[in-house]
């Protein structure tokens, strides 16, 4: 008793610091892609876990193809964390598993879409709510608006055409479009990113979204979006359209706008992330993270 005493004591008299020292609990979900995600998820663990404010764990789901009661047993615990970032793009989760996750989000619970995550799901409609835009898997019209930037303005174009698409990879320069939100708070505003896919004509219902940072497509010569934050329900959900292999995550700008994005949709904030890295890359030049063992993808040749 007098120990429980001692213990309430403790906590009372120093909550906020037991607060900020409890690592953030994230839930990466990966088993299905047309990426190589077995590469890709250990350097988003990384760059998580090298900022010392996230502990992280992984669900794999059934591989393609696999049977009935491989899915049955594939139940992630979404609410023993506070964020779940996918690196997924493949078959449709169980009836269950979605409802569970859709009231995961409306309830308050952070989601985090990278790169061809937005691929996935088409006919979800509360996914593509969460993700506000997507691209590919019959993706067009229908699905809602191509959404850019020009000028500083939003646009929201409705003529017909497909949602998705992306030329040979190459580095870019990701600009800021609104340096006010927390995750791009204090961030240089525009920064040379590692080579990589530019996603372009993204389509979706892009309700309650805001645009945060863009790169200039090659493909439609407009800003398009790479890093936006859409609010769904209770829930945060920042989507980044960046990183299609490891050698394009294994870049400082990118470890920086995951840990931030990550902290946002799981609290609201960006506390424990907000320092600016030394090693930030600049407008004119990339910056590499090393990770051991990595890259494991070799990037295509310059045509
Ligand atoms: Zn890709």
């Amino acid at each position: 008793m007098k120990a429980l005493r001692t213990l309430a004591a403790a906590v009372l008299l120093h909550p906020a610091s037991l607060l900020m020292s409890a690592p953030i609990e994230v839930l990466i979900i990966d088993g299905q892609n047309n990426h190589k995600w077995e590469f890709t998820t250990p350097v988003l663990k990384h760059a998580l876990e090298q900022s010392g404010a996230f502990v992280v764990k992984v669900s794999t789901t059934p591989p393609k193809g696999a049977p009935e009661t491989d899915w049955q047993s594939w139940k992630p615990a979404f609410r023993d964390f506070a964020v779940v970032v996918s690196n997924y793009n493949g078959e449709p989760w169980p009836e269950a598993v979605r409802k569970d996750f859709e009231a995961y989000v409306q309830g308050g619970g952070g989601f985090v879409s990278v790169h061809a995550a937005n691929n996935s799901f088409p006919e979800w409609k509360a996914y593509n709510e969460m993700i506000g835009v997507g691209g590919w898997g019959g993706r067009n019209e229908q699905s809602g608006p191509w959404l850019y930037v020009k000028d500083g303005k939003l646009f929201r174009d409705t003529r017909p055409g497909p949602g998705g698409a992306h030329g040979p990879q190459h580095e870019f320069v990701v600009e800021i479009q609104d340096s006010e939100h927390p995750i791009t708070r204090g961030l240089p505003s525009r920064w040379l990113h590692c080579k990589d896919e530019l996603y372009s004509r993204l389509r979706g219902p892009a309700e309650n979204l805001q645009i945060l940072a863009t790169a200039k497509s090659d493909l439609t010569a407009e800003q398009e979006p790479n890093l936006m934050v859409i609010q769904h329900g209770q829930g945060r959900v920042m989507h980044t359209t960046l990183g299609h292999a490891d050698y394009s995550m294994l870049d400082r700008g990118f470890y920086e706008i995951l840990e931030r994005g990550v902290e946002w949709a799981a609290t609201g904030q960006v506390a424990l992330t907000a320092a600016l890295p030394a090693d930030f890359p600049t407008e004119a030049k990339t910056s590499v993270v090393t990770l051991e063992g990595h890259p494991k993808q070799t990037p295509p040749p310059a045509k």
